[in-house]
C-alpha cells in the first residue's frame, strides 16, 4: 500500500544546530504540529545529541554523533520513522526551510537551482546564517528527494516598507548597484504574530495598527499599519537596531574605521560586532537571564555593575524605538505585542520597556504582567489602557508551514492549468 502523503516537514537550521517541526494536514487545510526537536552541537560529535518529541509522547533525548546536518537529518528521520512509521519519508509531501536572506527574492519559493544559488550569493549579507540555512536545504534534498521544498525568507514581511524606511542616505548608486537596503529580519515571526495579534484584538488584520517586540537572542522590532510592515530596526544584515545577545546594534559607523586605523582587521571587526558585543560584550554573558538578578534583585544595590549597566542599555534601545514607532503610527497604536525568550519570558523587562508609558495611552496590569510566561497568550494591559499590551509566543515554525503549503499549492495549480 503506498504512503499517505500528508505531512509537512518544517527545518530552520543554524550553525550548529537543526530545529525541526513536523505537521500533518488535517481537514480545511489546518496544519497540526506532531512532532518537534532540535539536534545541538552539530560538527562535534563527541557532545552532540538529539532531542524530540513526537505524537503526544515525552521528549527523548539521544546522544549521537553528528558530524554534519545530513548526520543530524538522518537521526531526526530514524526518530520520526520509529515514531510514525518506516516509510516515513514518503509521506512528507514537502519541506519548508527557514532562510533568513533571499536578497532580491522576497515571496516565499521553490528552491531551483537559481534559487539555491541567490541564497549563496546573500551569504555574504547574512554570515551566520545563510550558510547553515544551505547545509539544512542541502540535506534535506537528498533524504527528501521526491519533495518540493520551499524557501520561506525571514526579509519577505518587510518588503511593504516605504523607501524612505528602507534607503540608507548613502550614494543611490550602492541601492542601484548593490542592493545595499535596509531588508529587516524575524519576518515569519512578525506575520504570525500580527495575525495572533489581530485575532486577540477582534480586528481584521489590515486596520491593525502594531509596535511588535521580538526580543530573543536576536531582537528586532517592527513597526506595523494595517497588517503590513512600515519599519523594522534590523537592516542590511541581522546587526542593525536593538542590543542583542552578542550582537551590537545601532553603533556610530566610525567606529569601524577607527578600529581600521588601529590596526584591526575587516574580519576581526566583523567579529567584533556580531560576536563579541551585546550582552556578551558589556557584561560577560550572552544571556539575559545572568543579569536580571543583578538589575531586578533583592541584592541589587550592590550587584554587577556591568549586569546593571547591559540591561538598562537594552531597555533603553528598546524605549528609543517604542517612542519612534508610535510617531511612524501617529500614535494609533492597537498593541504593543511581546515575543521571543526575552519579551515571553521576562516580566520585569516588560515592565521596564513600558515604565511611564502612559501619556500614550499604555498602561500595565502588573498582576497580569507577572504571571505571564510559560507560552501562553496573555493580555497584561490595565483595564481602560488605550494600547493593549499583549504577549504573544512566536510560532515562526507554523508561519512556515502555512508559507510553504501555499507555494505548493500553487505550484500544482500552475502545472496543472499548463
Ligand atoms: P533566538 O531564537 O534568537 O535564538 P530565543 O527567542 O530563543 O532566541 O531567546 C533566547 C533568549 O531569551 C536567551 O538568550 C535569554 O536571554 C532570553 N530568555 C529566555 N528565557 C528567559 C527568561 N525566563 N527571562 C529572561 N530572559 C529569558
Amino acid at each position: 500500500m503506498s504512503a499517505v502523503r500528508n505531512k509537512l516537514l518544517v527545518l530552520n537550521a543554524g550553525s550548529s544546530s537543526l530545529k525541526y517541526k513536523l505537521f500533518q494536514l488535517g481537514e480545511n487545510s489546518a496544519l497540526k504540529a506532531v512532532a518537534s526537536g532540535v539536534c545541538e552541537r552539530i560538527g562535534d560529535p563527541a557532545a552532540s545529541f538529539h532531542r524530540g518529541k513526537a505524537g503526544g509522547g515525552g521528549e527523548q533525548k539521544q546522544e549521537a554523533p553528528l558530524p554534519n546536518h545530513t548526520a543530524a537529518l538522518e537521526v531526526v528521520s530514524k526518530f520520526l520513522g520509529d515514531s510514525f512509521r518506516g516509510d516515513f519519508t514518503e509521506e512528507v509531501f514537502g519541506v519548508g526551510h527557514r532562510v533568513v536572506h533571499g536578497r532580491e527574492i522576497s515571496e516565499p519559493v521553490l528552491i531551483t537551482d537559481k534559487v539555491r544559488a541567490t541564497i549563496e550569493k546573500a551569504a555574504d549579507l547574512a554570515p551566520l546564517h545563510n550558510p547553515p540555512n544551505l547545509m539544512g536545504i542541502d540535506a534535506a534534498k537528498s533524504t527528501f528527494a521526491s519533495a518540493p521544498h520551499v524557501a520561506v525568507f525571514d526579509t519577505a514581511f518587510h518588503q511593504t516598507m516605504p523607501p524612505e524606511a528602507f534607503m540608507y542616505a548613502l550614494p543611490y548608486e550602492l541601492y542601484v548597484e548593490r542592493a545595499i537596503r535596509r531588508y529587516g529580519f524575524h519576518g515569519t515571526s512578525y506575520k504570525y504574530l500580527t495575525q495572533q495579534a489581530a485575532r486577540m484584538l477582534g480586528k481584521p488584520e489590515s486596520e491593525t495598527n502594531l509596535v511588535i517586540c521580538h526580543l530573543g537572542a536576536g531582537s528586532s522590532m517592527c513597526a506595523v499599519k494595517n497588517g503590513r510592515s512600515v519599519d523594522t530596526t534590523m537592516g542590511l544584515t541581522p546587526l542593525e537596531g536593538l542590543m542583542m545577545g552578542t550582537r551590537c546594534g545601532d553603533i556610530d559607523p566610525a567606529i569601524i574605521p577607527y578600529l581600521a586605523s588601529h590596526g584591526m582587521g575587516m574580519k576581526e571587526v566583523d567579529t567584533l560586532l556580531n560576536k563579541k558585543s551585546g550582552f556578551l560584550g558589556l557584561a560577560g554573558n550572552a544571556d539575559l537571564r545572568n543579569h536580571l538578578e543583578a538589575r531586578f534583585g533583592p541584592g541589587s544595590a550592590t550587584a554587577d555593575e556591568r549586569s546593571k549597566l547591559a540591561v538598562d542599555v537594552y531597555v533603553r534601545r528598546v524605549r528609543k524605538y517604542l517612542g519612534a514607532y508610535f510617531m511612524h503610527l501617529d500614535g494609533q497604536v492597537d498593541a504593543i505585542v511581546f515575543s521571543a525568550g526575552i519579551g515571553e519570558n521576562s516580566a520585569p523587562m516588560r515592565r521596564e520597556f513600558v515604565r511611564g508609558m502612559e501619556f500614550a495611552g499604555v498602561k500595565m496590569d502588573d498582576a497580569e504582567n507577572a504571571r505571564a510566561a510559560g507560552g501562553v497568550q496573555a493580555d497584561v494591559s490595565a483595564a481602560g489602557s488605550k494600547v493593549k499590551l499583549l504577549v504573544i509566543p512566536t510560532d515562526e515554525e507554523l508561519s512556515i508551514a502555512q508559507q510553504t503549503l501555499q507555494v505548493i499549492r500553487e505550484e500544482k495549480g500552475t502545472a496543472a492549468a499548463a
